[in-house]
């Protein structure tokens, strides 16, 4: 967490198998908008996004992968001086909500936190919208029990495409970052 006169800079990364929005999420939630299909990300790591926690200025620095995920080859850049881990699930997908598990251990060995039983997770399970909610095989007493077994990581649920609940969701990120309590 850094300091820059009176703005505290938060490094976000986001994790989560591919293909479950992460960089819609981040599209929808920074420039507002929901393309149907994104290049890989060029050029830049990541994105930022000014804000305010109880007064205080607060910027995001947000880390999206360039689809290195399915290698699980995310370089140490990545991972380093993070102060807030996103994972994302699509809440239509199993298999994605099954290998949060792989994601956690993956950041903990990688970012090796100081504290690890205490870092800051997020959990976001994405699509909500699809088909209406029909084809949802995921459960949020589910997901919300995965995330007790973590530890009470905070829980947020979100349509990037509509974009519902993508602000409140990153504000809880900021927050819990900040904060962690
Ligand atoms: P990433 O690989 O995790 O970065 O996932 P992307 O952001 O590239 O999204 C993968 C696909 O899912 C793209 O075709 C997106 O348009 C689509 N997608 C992402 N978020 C949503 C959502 O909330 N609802 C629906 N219906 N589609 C989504
Ligand atoms: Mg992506």
């Amino acid at each position: 967490m850094n300091s820059l006169k009176n703005r505290t800079l938060l490094k976000v990364i986001v994790l989560g198998d591919s293909g479950v929005g992460k960089t819609s999420l981040m599209n929808q939630y920074v420039y507002k908008r929901f393309n149907r299909q994104y290049k890989a990300t060029i050029g830049a790591d990541f994105v930022t996004k000014e804000l305010h926690i109880e007064e205080k200025p607060v910027t995001l620095q947000i880390w999206d992968t360039a689809g290195q995920e399915r290698f699980h080859s995310l370089g140490s850049a990545f991972y380093r001086g993070a102060d807030c881990c996103v994972l994302v699930y699509d809440v239509n997908n199993l298999k994605s909500f099954e290998t949060l598990n792989n994601w956690h251990m993956e950041f903990l060995k990688q970012a090796n936190p100081f504290e690890p039983e205490t870092f800051p997770f997020v959990l976001i399970g994405n699509k909500t919208d699809v088909d209406g909610g029909n084809t949802r095989v995921v459960s949020d007493k589910r997901a919300i029990e995965w995330c007790g077994s973590k530890g009470n990581i905070p829980y947020h649920e979100t349509s990037a495409k509509e974009d519902i609940n993508v602000d409140e969701a990153f504000l809880g990120v900021a927050h819990k970052a900040l904060t962690n309590e």
